[in-house]
């Protein structure tokens, strides 16, 4: 059914079998505005808003919820728990790209890799290790980014930037995980200038390390950025933001 919300919506879904309620959502309107959004930021700093690479973080989000972004056009959706990626993985259509964002723990990576498309949140060489381990049994490839510690508070997980070195070189080798860069997550803060000088921090280590790419081991991405600090994240060159309230909404564990 077209989508009969507005008689001038130009939404991509148009037309698509939708529920009534949910035809031009306030989910695909969300969606609408922030692709508008980062076109704007991009217009302001020069960047090509084909860059930027958008993570549908769906977190305490029911399935309904997941399709209804689908339908508007998502395809990259992201979770921070391996106990709530895993079904949604497994009963979600096939055609979705998935990505764990969450803090990985060594005993949770066998439950996630035979779906997993890309981690975010690999922090030690005891992860890369395990999951080697793991994707050689069913012979996958597993992307992944190094999480680094840019915001100084110790509740954060992330490696420390002077333990990048050995995790690169670690990462060189394996044969079922490919690091494709790096990920950072700002203070909660409303400081935007400390924001920001975390998020320039990120760009600088991950320039500060080209010298350990190899054909496993690439630099190119950059996944920083949330609802609240995705514009700071794009003009610090931000390649993947990872946006869940932004689209879907206040969480009921947020308010
Ligand atoms: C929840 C979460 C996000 C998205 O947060 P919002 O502020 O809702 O956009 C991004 N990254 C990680 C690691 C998260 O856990």
């Amino acid at each position: 059914m077209a989508c009969s919300r507005k008689p001038n919506c130009h939404h991509p879904s148009r037309g698509f079998h939708f529920k009534q309620n949910s035809s031009c959502s306030v989910i695909a309107q969300n969606i609408d505005s922030i692709k508008q959004r980062i076109r704007e930021i991009c217009a302001g700093c020069g960047r090509n808003p084909d860059e930027i690479r958008l993570v549908a973080v769906t977190k305490t989000h029911p399935e309904d919820k997941i399709l209804e972004a689908r339908q508007a056009g998502l395809s990259e959706f992201g979770e921070n728990r391996v106990q709530e990626l895993v079904p949604k993985m497994d009963r979600l259509p096939s055609d979705i790209v998935w990505h764990m964002v969450g803090t990985v723990q060594t005993n949770k990576i066998k439950d996630m890799v035979h779906r997993v498309d890309w981690i975010h949140s690999i922090s030690k060489i005891k992860y890369l290790r395990e999951l080697e381990k793991r994707a050689s049994r069913i012979d996958r490839l597993i992307r992944v980014l190094i999480q680094v510690n840019i915001s100084d508070e110790d509740q954060k997980s992330g490696c420390n930037v002077r333990e990048l070195p050995a995790i690169l070189e670690y990462a060189a080798d394996l044969k079922h995980v490919s690091v494709h860069g790096l990920m950072g997550m700002a203070s909660f803060t409303d400081d935007r200038d400390l924001v920001r000088r975390q998020f320039t921090a990120l760009r600088q280590y991950r320039d500060e390390h080209l010298s350990y790419e190899t054909d496993n081991v690439q630099l190119r991405e950059l996944s920083m950025g949330m609802s609240g600090d995705y514009d700071i994240a794009i003009e610090e060159g931000a390649t993947i933001i990872r946006l869940g309230s932004t689209i879907f909404g206040t969480r009921s564990s947020d308010q």
